[in-house]
């Protein structure tokens, strides 16, 4: 296919129809100057938001499987609804603030036949492998794809590609010396489905973070006892929820736990609520790119690699509103930058600001693993993107109702749901409890 210019279209693959695949499919589809086609291993969209039927039975099934899951049966978002859908298309109006897993799912799909985009999706297509090729001083993409549904594989050349494979996929197994010598069922918190299994239970809960609250609070009204062992001494439960219990100190037995003072009790399950570790077993050496727990260096402004500045990573960032900011603006910036609207600094410059921006993180003592962690550094990164690359940024109340919401969630994670929280205009917004 050629442009009336009489140039070639480029060619775009994106990896994965989650959230970020989509965002980038919208924004490069029905364009004549790109020809976009995304890969997805599953045979349908919307990644993480998906609960397929059974997969209760297959806790652990892999990501190849159809039975795939790493949500909770009745999980509800943790960001509020006005900063949980992309632009140009918000959740219904009146719905809950907090709603079910389902509605986000299904904003997918509808988000998916709004903008048109499921021609340019390949389903049970799983990217291989990912190498550059220099072809006359170009670096093209070779992507090695499975097509799974006829087990054949072919090689295709791309111009771009975009890296939007989800980094919830991978467990973060650390070794916790409180459990080694703890000899009954231990589970991740992403093989976690339902509470019932949990009735009149002991159950540890090892982390405290958004899985690690969530579930104790699924937990706490069926088991006999949740045990949430936290790294600092917090007191995050109140005193009414009897059967929670707060620890950052404990010893395993063989059957339990002894606490502080010497008491012992007996463990029924342990679910560990360590969190996730980046995964590309795609990527070839050759790519040339570093990639640790939580970090994939050297990356411009948390997305694009400088080694080959033809490669993007969508939606990295950790501790935003996933749909609200940081993915549409990287996104965007990607375009505006693969356009011609954009200018790149030399790949010197953009290894020294990668290194700027890691360094400054360290030396606030962020941990090592959280180098794309965003919480308040979200909303200057998101205004830069947008003044540099010329889009809308968001208005200023998206950053208020975050913070209002990441409040409430520090604060009261067994109550921040029972807020009702709504956009009054670009600068103010509601917030009350139901
Ligand atoms: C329990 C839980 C609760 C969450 N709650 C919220 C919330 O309330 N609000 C919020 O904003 N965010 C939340 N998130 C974060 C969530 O990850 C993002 O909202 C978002 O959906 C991530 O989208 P994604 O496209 O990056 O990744 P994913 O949804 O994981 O999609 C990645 C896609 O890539 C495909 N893929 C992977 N590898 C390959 C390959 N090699 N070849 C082809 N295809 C491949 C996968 O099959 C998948 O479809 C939550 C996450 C979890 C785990």
């Amino acid at each position: 296919m050629q442009r009336t210019d009489g140039s070639t279209p480029k060619r775009v693959a994106v990896i994965g129809a989650g959230a970020a695949g989509l965002c980038t499919l919208r924004h490069f589809s029905g364009n004549p100057n790109y020809r976009v086609t995304a890969f997805e291993q599953q045979d349908r969209i919307g990644g993480i938001w998906n609960y397929p039927e059974g997969c209760e039975e297959q806790p652990e099934a892999p990501d190849s499987s159809p039975l795939y899951c790493r949500v909770y049966r009745d999980l509800r978002i943790n960001s509020p609804r006005v900063l949980t859908h992309l632009r140009d298309l918000p959740l219904p109006a009146g719905s809950d603030t907090y709603v079910h897993r389902t509605v986000v799912r299904n904003y997918l799909t509808h988000y998916t036949s709004h903008f048109k985009l499921l021609p340019y999706i390949k389903f049970r297509h799983r990217v291989i492998s990912v190498t550059p090729v220099n072809i006359n001083t170009d670096i093209k993409w070779r992507l090695l794809v499975q097509d799974t549904a006829n087990q054949t594989f072919a090689d295709t050349l791309f111009d771009v590609l975009f890296i939007c494979n989800g980094h919830f996929n991978k467990p973060y197994l650390p070794d916790v010396p409180e459990i080694k010598v703890y000899q009954g069922p231990v589970i991740h918190s992403s093989a976690y489905r339902t509470p019932e299994p949990y009735r009149n239970k002991v159950v540890l809960m090892v982390g405290a973070g958004s899985s690690g609250n969530d579930i104790a609070c699924e937990l706490m009204h069926v088991a006999k006892t949740v045990i949430i062992k936290q790294k600092v001494a917090a007191r995050k439960f109140p005193d009414r929820f009897v059967n929670v219990q707060e620890v950052s100190h404990l010893k395993s037995t063989e059957k339990g736990v002894v606490f502080p003072n010497g008491t012992k009790t007996k463990i029924d399950a342990v679910i560990l609520c360590t969190g996730y570790q980046f995964d590309f077993p795609f990527l070839t050496p050759d790519c040339g790119l570093e990639i640790s727990r939580g970090r994939v260096a050297p990356l411009y402004r948390h997305m694009i690699s400088c080694v080959y500045p033809t490669m993007m990573f969508i939606g990295l960032l950790s501790h935003t509103p996933f749909f609200g900011a940081g993915t549409e603006d990287q996104v965007l910036f990607c375009k505006a930058y693969i356009d011609g609207k954009v200018k790149l600094p030399s790949r010197e410059d953009m290894i020294a600001d990668c290194d700027r921006d890691y360094r400054e993180r360290l030396a606030e003592g962020i941990l090592p693993h959280k180098a794309h962690m965003m919480r308040k550094k979200l909303w200057p990164y998101c205004r830069q993107l947008a003044e540099e690359a010329g889009f809308q940024p968001h208005d200023p109340v998206m950053e208020k109702i975050n913070a209002a919401s990441n409040q409430n969630i520090v604060w009261t994670p067994y109550d921040f749901r029972n807020y009702k929280i709504e956009k009054v205009d670009a600068d103010t917004f509601v917030c009350e409890h139901l």
